[in-house]
């Protein structure tokens, strides 16, 4: 693959050749090939498009971008609409694009990118304007002031995306830029571009065509758009390619959202559900091949229940149907140099004593197949349980209690989502509110996503920022403070001249304000 020969690096995810730093004019190439991760087919042939070709495409957004934020937020809400309408009646056909460029099964297609993006636009066109509202705030000692914030957009807001969920974190910022009423410019990730300019299509309208804008290319095309004058990067990836984005937005301090990488813990009590519980360790560790920022990569089982579980998650691999036929379980990976990734975890994690109970070698056929691959006899020596694998792998390690469990989770440079699974429920809440990271489900995994109104995200190294909910909406706005008399006075206190009592009055202000409050109710 041409853009895909990338380097594998220790501590890392695959990355990508291109993404060093090339400035201006240099950037960009004459084309990217794209190919089906099934067969090794090529699928289409792109342009790699050139800094001076990003800046081109970022001033058409911002001549959009002003009509678009003077709309109110119903008409925007209704353009949106128009938007998702569009997606239903293509579903089929991006489905296929989809599935072609990433190897992924329909009906993960369906309900991890096109669904999650219905719930997305149907739930800000529901409550957006709801957030976005100026809101009062008391004015505390200023009583003669009335005080307010206000939302407002902040121009043009720069996308850039990974290859794993291509439609949905592709759409999910560009949309939610657009609903806080500024326009969008996607760099879709070099592996799946087509997918990124089937959803320029979807934004093709007579009035609005310019509001979001689709460039192609590699990481110097990415770092082009950071370094476009864009008013804010959201950026969905690695951590290694997030902290250059964050360096190279740190030069013109632009703002960014980064969406980062995880090594996802689950807990696994010994009073759970052990058959729900390997259901979901197997599903979250393999659904789409295992590459999701928010798989479950580690498993933590009370000793107690360690050989049973792992014997239930042995029998529910064995009915999973891996194929291309399109009504499978799981398909391919997607990338080369992420399967490579995952063979290095894995002969790592050998070496230093783990054993692989199923799977564990790449798929003799074309095209990028690995198998359902689960391992025990697992510790925190091994890149398998610290580094993100990507992969459609299980480690599974015995510990012996929750507390255990809950170090180990924590031991760790990321934190985006994690689980937790008992029977006891006040016990799961205990656990979930002692996990380090910036989502935690009980008794199930990843599905947190799906539910927009709460914001995801990542602490630590997994990211700065949250999509979704009322905190992604409001990431796509700069607040302003605003500030106004609500009665006239001729003069305030404090101008000068500066009154001769105005310490004494203070004071007295003070004390009749906040004096004695805490005493008198302790009765002090
Ligand atoms: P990546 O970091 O290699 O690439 C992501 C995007 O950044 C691509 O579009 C790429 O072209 C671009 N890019 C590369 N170098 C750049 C540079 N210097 N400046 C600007 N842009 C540049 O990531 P990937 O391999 O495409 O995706 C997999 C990673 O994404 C995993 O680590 C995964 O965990 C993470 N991810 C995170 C989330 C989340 O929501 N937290 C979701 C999905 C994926």
């Amino acid at each position: 693959m041409a853009t895909t020969t990338g380097q594998v690096s220790a501590g890392d995810t695959a990355v990508l050749e291109g993404a060093e730093p090339v400035d201006d004019e240099t950037t960009g190439g004459p084309s990217i090939e794209t190919f089906d991760p099934r067969t090794a087919t090529l699928l289409a042939i792109v342009p790699d498009q050139s800094a001076s070709e990003v800046r081109a495409a970022v001033a058409r957004a911002r001549a959009a971008a002003g009509p678009w934020s003077n709309l109110t937020f119903k008409e925007r809400a209704r353009h949106l609409l128009v938007v998702r309408d569009r997606l239903l009646d293509r579903a089929e056909e991006l489905v296929g694009t989809i599935c072609a460029e990433t190897g992924k099964q329909p009906a993960e297609a369906v309900t991890t990118e096109l669904l999650a993006v219905c719930e997305t636009i149907d739930w800000y066109a529901r409550n957006g304007e709801r957030i976005l509202k100026p809101q009062h705030v008391g004015p505390g000692t200023m009583a003669h002031k009335s005080a307010w914030k206000r939302y407002e957009p902040l121009g043009v807001v720069g996308v850039i995306s990974p290859w794993n969920y291509p439609f949905t974190l592709s759409m999910t910022p560009t949309v939610t830029a657009l609903f806080a009423g500024n326009a969008a410019v996607l760099k879709p990730s070099e592996v799946t571009p087509t997918v990124g300019l089937a959803i320029g299509e979807l934004f093709a309208d007579d009035t609005w065509g310019d509001l979001v804008q689709v460039v192609t290319g590699g990481g110097a095309t990415g770092e082009a758009l950071v370094r476009s004058g864009v008013d804010k990067v959201c950026f969905t990836g690695s951590v290694r390619t997030g902290k250059r984005v964050m360096a190279a937005a740190a030069d013109s301090l632009t703002p960014v959202l980064l969406e980062l990488g995880g090594k996802d813990p689950m807990i696994v009590c010994d009073d759970a559900d052990l058959v729900r519980a390997a259901k979901g360790a197997v599903w979250g560790s393999m659904q789409n091949a295992g590459q999701t920022c928010m798989s479950v990569e580690r498993v933590y089982v009370e000793r107690g229940v360690h050989d049973e579980f792992v014997e239930k998650v042995l029998e529910e691999v064995a009915s999973i149907r891996q194929g291309d036929a399109g009504h499978g379980d799981i398909g391919s990976m997607t990338f080369e140099p992420q399967v490579a990734v995952v063979e290095r975890h894995l002969a790592d994690a050998v070496d230093k004593g783990a054993t692989v109970l199923v799977g564990g070698r790449r798929v003799e056929r074309d095209g990028l197949w690995f198998p359902p691959t689960v391992v025990v006899d697992v510790d925190h020596s091994m890149d398998l349980m610290t580094e993100e694998t990507f992969g459609p792998v299980l480690p599974i390690m015995a510990v012996a209690d929750s507390d255990e469990a809950l170090r180990l989770a924590n031991d760790s440079a990321y934190g985006l989502n994690s689980s937790v699974w008992t029977e006891d429920s006040d016990r799961g809440v205990q656990l979930a509110n002692r996990m380090q990271a910036g989502n935690v489900c009980i008794n199930d995994c990843l599905v947190s996503y799906a539910i927009t109104g709460l914001p995801f995200g990542g602490v630590k190294s997994s990211g700065i920022g949250r999509v979704h909910g009322s905190e992604g909406l409001r990431e796509m706005s700069q607040v302003k403070s605003v500030m106004a008399p609500r009665v006239k006075v001729p003069r305030e206190l404090w101008w000068f001249p500066v009154p001769r009592h105005l310490d004494r009055i203070a004071i007295a202000t003070m004390r009749a304000r906040f004096g004695s409050s805490v005493r008198t109710k302790l009765g002090r």
